[in-house]
């Protein structure tokens, strides 16, 4: 005793058997109590350790806004200092990356592979080529993936990575050229067992294609080292549709859990592309009325809804003819507004799954006074900050896409698995198994986020904690490293 601020396993170790065995709470522990951790302390620390990363800095300060009441609650998880530790990623690997334009012009470009937390299994996350790149922002979606993946009860432990490349006017050839050049490196630094990339913006098949014919010939071995594949050489089915039907899934867990469902609710969907597309699909299956898609140009609104025909035109116009979401009020004669989010139309239900930022205050406001029962985030961070507290101070169920839109890297790990058994599911058993992962996903947001006052469930601390605690017990149980 009397050791507190000593940082080796073993005074931890004692400190936690003597505070248990006068079953006294880590603050109420008389001898040289250890300050419960504030965010200011928290953010002073981070901003040092980590400088000029504005990104990373604001979703680890909103995650630890719910999760530092809770480590304060629970010593085992303030001594030891594990969110200090989760924080900083297991190593950040940057790397030159140099290839050719069809002219002979040689480029320079950036590569970064952050490989942020391997407590629970391999590193995972997708790899994204943008002229945007940076580290503060792969290290934000770094940090956001630990728990994401936690959240799905399947080993994935946490990674994001890419370069500053855009792939958008370059020749096949080039995007090719850089793929090569980019793995040639990053082949060093991953495998199956070891870090598991994936696509993100900037990389879809082609990338992807690329980039695993590049490991496959520098390796001499055909493994998973790489999701997202295409089905002739180890991709799953379902991926395609997985983050959508996920989005839907959870959703109805959200309306069952209050007794009742999505059959016969009016919903909205913003965006159409894919998340949107299998989003409304299977809302639609559900029994759910699909009233508005969007794009980045306006958004439609179809009082009849959606039906197989008109979803089948949507997909068409948007991932073969690369046509605007105007088209469909034309075809289908209802009403196109331009320049506008579909936030003002009547709803039950809201699924915005277009793009970050998209509901404000003003607009989360106006779901809430034309009677919004619940929202699921189908895109990452389409809510801002602000829009998220309209929702909680309503107690409207608010899931965000932590919780909801997991169904994708879900899915990425499923190929995995099917890769390291060598044998590939069907689609009903993989849509079977997704089904599954989203309701345990509600549990754990049940679990940890009921307000038992009121019995209403904050989804926003539910997925955090429930990230958070099975990540942060791995890392207890290793010991202090
Ligand atoms: P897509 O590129 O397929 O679709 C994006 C959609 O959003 C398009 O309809 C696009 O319109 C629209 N959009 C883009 N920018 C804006 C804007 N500023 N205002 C309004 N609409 C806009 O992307 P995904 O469907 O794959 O991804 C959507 C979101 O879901 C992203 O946040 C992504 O990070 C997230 N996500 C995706 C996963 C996946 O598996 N695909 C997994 C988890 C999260 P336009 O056609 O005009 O460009």
């Amino acid at each position: 005793m009397g050791r507190w601020f000593s940082s080796t396993l073993k005074d931890v170790l004692e400190i936690e058997s003597d505070c248990k065995s006068f079953t006294i709470t880590h603050k109420e522990c008389a001898v040289n109590p250890t300050p419960e951790l504030t965010l200011e302390h928290f953010h002073e620390g981070l901003v040092k350790r980590s400088p000029g990363e504005p990104e990373f800095h604001q979703a680890v300060m909103e995650f630890a806004e719910f999760v530092i009441p809770y480590i304060n609650g629970n010593s085992k998880y303030l001594v030891p200092k594990i969110l200090e530790r989760m924080t900083e990623p297991d190593r950040t690997i940057i790397f030159r990356v140099v290839w050719e334009d069809d002219n002979g012009e040689v480029h320079v470009n950036r590569g970064y592979r952050v490989q942020f937390n391997n407590s629970i299994g391999p590193y995972k996350g997708g790899l994204r080529f943008h002229h945007s790149v940076n580290l503060s922002i792969l290290k934000f979606l770094g940090f956001e993936q630990t728990f994401k993946n936690s959240l799905t009860t399947l080993p994935m432990g946490s990674g994001k990575g890419g370069a500053d490349f855009n792939p958008k006017g370059k020749s096949d050839r080039e995007v090719m050229r850089f793929c090569q050049s980019f793995m040639t490196e990053l082949s060093k630094h991953i495998g199956e067992n070891m870090d598991v990339p994936a696509g993100d913006i900037g990389v879809g098949a082609r990338e992807i294609s690329y980039m695993f014919g590049q490991y496959k010939r520098l390796k001499n071995e055909f493994t998973g080292a790489l999701t997202g594949k295409s089905i002739e050489f180890g991709g799953s089915l379902i991926r395609k549709e997985a983050t959508g039907y996920g989005c839907a899934y959870f959703m109805e867990q959200v309306m069952n859990h209050n007794g009742d469902s999505i059959k016969d609710k009016v919903c909205l969907v913003s965006g159409s592309g894919n998340v949107a597309q299998y989003a409304a699909e299977k809302i639609m299956h559900l029994g759910g009325k699909v009233v508005t898609m969007s794009d980045s140009s306006g958004f439609v609104h179809d009082p009849d809804g959606l039906n197989e025909e008109k979803l089948a035109y949507i997909i068409d116009l948007k991932t073969v003819r690369r046509g605007r979401i105007e088209e469909y009020a034309k075809k289908y004669k209802c009403k196109f507004f331009e320049e506008k989010k579909p936030w003002g139309i009547k709803c039950d239900l809201a699924f915005p799954c277009a793009t970050q930022n998209e509901i404000d205050e003003a607009a989360a406001k106006k779901l809430v006074k034309n009677g919004l029962i619940a929202l699921a985030e189908g895109a990452n961070m389409p809510t801002t900050r602000e829009a998220i507290n309209v929702f909680l101070d309503a107690k409207i169920p608010f899931a965000p896409g932590k919780a909801a839109n997991a169904g994708g890297v879900a899915v990425s790990g499923l190929e995995m698995t099917q890769n390291s058994i060598r044998l590939s599911w069907s689609r009903e058993e993989l849509e079977e198994r997704l089904k599954d992962i989203m309701a345990g996903i509600h549990q754990q947001c049940v679990t940890y986020g009921i307000e038992k006052e009121e019995n209403y469930i904050n989804y926003v601390k539910g997925s955090n904690i429930g990230g958070f605690v099975k990540v942060a017990d791995a890392m207890l149980a290793y010991g202090v490293i």
